[in-house]
């Protein structure tokens, strides 16, 4: 559970990129946040695993109350997984080191124990015939679902995406949405960042708009894309629709 209440934050001292923002994402919910590019997105999402400080208002993670405390963001990062536009995976380390160097080195795993969670992890989104290989011998869409397995590793109970298919090309989309629409029918709770119309409107729960750091509009996807209310709404869904 996720309750962002009137968060602001300011780029420097006077770019106040997230004017007073505020989300409730439920257990087991999936989120999905659009809006033109510069809205605010990503700024946003990267504050729930406290990626980004903000100044004003809070942020409650699972009963957790983020702060700058570095106690208090070891065990933000445990709780909420993420996953984004570029893969950022070792590349010097193999498919199986990549997924298990988090659960040894943070969880203090076994390094059998994380093995065994890895390799499971990894033949649930499909590449567990990839796990002696090196990033650069995948391709886009098998390094993406890596870095899902290599966020999942960490048990974590919230899963951030942050455009997780706009830098594959097109005929790698499908399996990493894929590998996302498994995980939301598992009851994972999602807050994604995603133009991807289609999944947003077969697998999420609700679809907010931002824009120019403010959420506009928030509905059902049926409501949001059939019948959206806000002026802002309109002009954003005639550009990508
Ligand atoms: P996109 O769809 O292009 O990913 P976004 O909605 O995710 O956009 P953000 O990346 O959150 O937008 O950026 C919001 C605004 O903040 C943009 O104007 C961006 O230029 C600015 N910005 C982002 N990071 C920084 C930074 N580290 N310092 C200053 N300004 C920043
Ligand atoms: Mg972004």
């Amino acid at each position: 559970v996720i309750i962002a209440q009137d968060v602001h934050k300011w780029y420097g001292n006077n770019f106040h990129v997230l004017r007073g923002v505020s989300l409730t994402v439920r257990r087991g919910e999936v989120v999905v946040i659009m809006g033109p590019s510069g809205s605010g997105k990503s700024t946003f999402i990267r504050t729930f695993n406290a990626l980004e400080e903000f100044q004003e208002g809070s942020i409650v993670i699972d009963g957790i109350t983020l702060s700058h405390d570095l106690k208090n963001i070891e065990e933000i990062r445990r709780e909420v997984g993420m996953v984004f536009q570029q893969f950022n995976l070792f590349p010097h380390l193999t498919i199986l080191q990549n997924v298990t160097l988090a659960p040894i080195w943070v969880r203090r795993w076994p390094k059998a124990k994380a093995e065994e969670v890895a390799m499971q992890l990894l033949e649930r989104v499909g590449i567990l015939e990839q796990a002696k290989k090196y990033p650069g011998q995948l391709s886009g869409g098998q390094q993406q679902r890596v870095a899902i397995a290599r966020a999942l590793a960490m048990q974590p109970k919230i899963m951030l995406f942050d455009e997780p298919t706009s830098a594959l090309d097109p005929e790698m989309v499908r399996e990493v949405l894929d590998a996302m629409r498994t995980l939301a029918s598992e009851g994972m709770t999602m807050v994604c960042v995603t133009h991807e119309v289609g999944f947003a409107r077969e697998v999420a729960d609700r679809v907010v708009l931002m824009s120019d750091g403010l959420l506009v509009e928030e509905g059902t996807p049926e409501e949001f894309f059939n019948n959206p209310q806000e002026e802002r709404t309109k002009r954003f869904l005639s550009q990508i629709l």
